[in-house]
């Protein structure tokens, strides 16, 4: 048996432990300094854009196509095995743009139909006709990616969790790792022991999926990684009825606000995107969550009507002076990856993710 050991069980770490499960000869635990999905995880709207993101090359639309593709499987499975539903919603995403973004979106429209995907530019007629709750004073044009989704970042955390307990992996949540032990060896460092406020855990490989407490775990090693946060405030609103069609409700998005809806006429809107100030602080600015509300109002003037049920924040992890996320061995170390940093897409990359960590360790031969 080879000793596996994930730190850090937010939508990242759980879906690495989850999908390393399927391999028998692996024995893998996940240690959390609290209760699954809090951190990021606990914060996140599900959003997940992928088609209609303008990554069109390379690893980052490499990544997002398979999590787009592996959660039309998962979220089933996923359903099957943990017993219990994961709200995702297959309505699709839809953009509203400013007229002259319109050559832009014109452009990616075309590139996904060369990739085998399907967007739609929607002008002011038809998307008064689909969606009439947009403003039409507001939005002249939109395009809308019937293959997208959104799922509830919870839900779905606590899910892979339950569902990789069944198969196996062994879960603690009141494990704050303080140090990895390590020993020289061939000029490299191997982690042999993940020290923890509840005792020691051997481990053949870590997997270091600690969002922004990643940096703190890494900086006894030659290179530590800097992750810092990036702050995002949202809010819970309750209308009497679902804006527009109520058979028809995709996640509205446009200036980098979205409009999330859930059952019963409840929406999430987010987020704000506030950066740390020079000693790496950030708080949560009132002002900022006010500016989101205005800016769904615009978009929906329904909200207008709506009452807010909660307000709340989260930090986000994103490297510094280097693009998100950060998948690779721990450099120093012969036994370490990394598997952290995914700043505003973590929900989106978590399948990917886990499917990057098991070919890196497949790599190694450990399975
Ligand atoms: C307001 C907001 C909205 C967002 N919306 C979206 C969205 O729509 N779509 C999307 O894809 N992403 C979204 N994100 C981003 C997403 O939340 C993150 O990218 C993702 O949650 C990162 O997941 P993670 O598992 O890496 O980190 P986290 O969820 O932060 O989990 C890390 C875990 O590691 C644990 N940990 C840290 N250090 C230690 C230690 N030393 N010992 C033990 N445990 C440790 C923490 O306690 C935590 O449980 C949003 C974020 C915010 C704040």
């Amino acid at each position: 048996m080879t000793h596996v050991v994930v730190v850090g069980c937010g939508v990242v770490g759980a879906a690495i432990a989850y999908e390393l499960a399927q391999f028998p000869d692996l024995s893998i635990t996940v240690l959390n300094r609290q209760p699954p999905a809090q951190a990021a995880t606990g914060a996140a709207l599900g959003v997940l854009m992928g088609v209609i993101s303008q990554k069109v090359k390379g690893n980052a639309w490499r990544m997002r196509q398979s999590s787009i593709q592996r959660y039309e499987a998962l979220i089933p499975e996923l359903e099957a095995i943990a017993q219990q539903p994961i709200p995702y919603n297959r309505q699709g995403i839809l953009m509203c743009f400013d007229a002259e973004a319109l050559p832009k979106w014109q452009q990616l429209a075309e590139t996904r139909q060369s990739q085998g995907w399907q967007l739609e530019i929607w002008n002011q007629e038809n998307l008064h006709s689909r969606c009439p709750q947009i403003n039409p004073e507001k939005v002249l044009a939109a395009i809308y990616s019937p293959q997208d989704r959104q799922v509830d970042p919870t839900a779905l955390t606590l899910a892979l969790v339950k569902a990789a307990q069944t198969k196996g992996v062994t879960f603690h949540f009141d494990a704050q790792v303080l140090e990895l032990k390590s020993e020289s060896a061939d000029g490299l460092q191997a982690c042999q022991q993940v020290h923890t406020t509840a005792g020691n855990f051997s481990a053949d490989w870590v997997v270091i999926a600690a969002g922004l407490g990643s940096t703190l775990l890494t900086q006894a090693g030659i290179q530590s990684v800097d992750i810092r946060p990036v702050l995002g405030q949202a809010m819970q609103l309750q209308l009497e009825n679902p804006l527009g069609d109520r058979h028809f409700q995709p996640v509205i998005t446009g200036d980098d606000i979205h409009i999330v809806p859930l059952n019963n006429g409840q929406y999430w809107i987010g987020a704000t995107v506030e950066f740390p100030n020079d000693v790496g602080e950030v708080s949560a600015d009132s002002a900022q969550l006010d500016g989101v509300l205005e800016g769904a109002i615009a978009l929906c003037p329904a909200l207008a009507q709506a009452k807010i049920l909660k307000t709340w924040s989260g930090l986000r992890p994103r490297p510094y002076g280097r693009p998100a996320p950060i998948i690779e061995p721990l450099s120093g170390y012969a036994n370490v990856l990394l598997a952290t940093g995914h700043y505003r897409n973590g929900v989106l990359l978590a399948p990917a993710t886990a499917q990057a960590v098991c070919n890196l360790l497949a790599k190694e031969h450990i399975y």
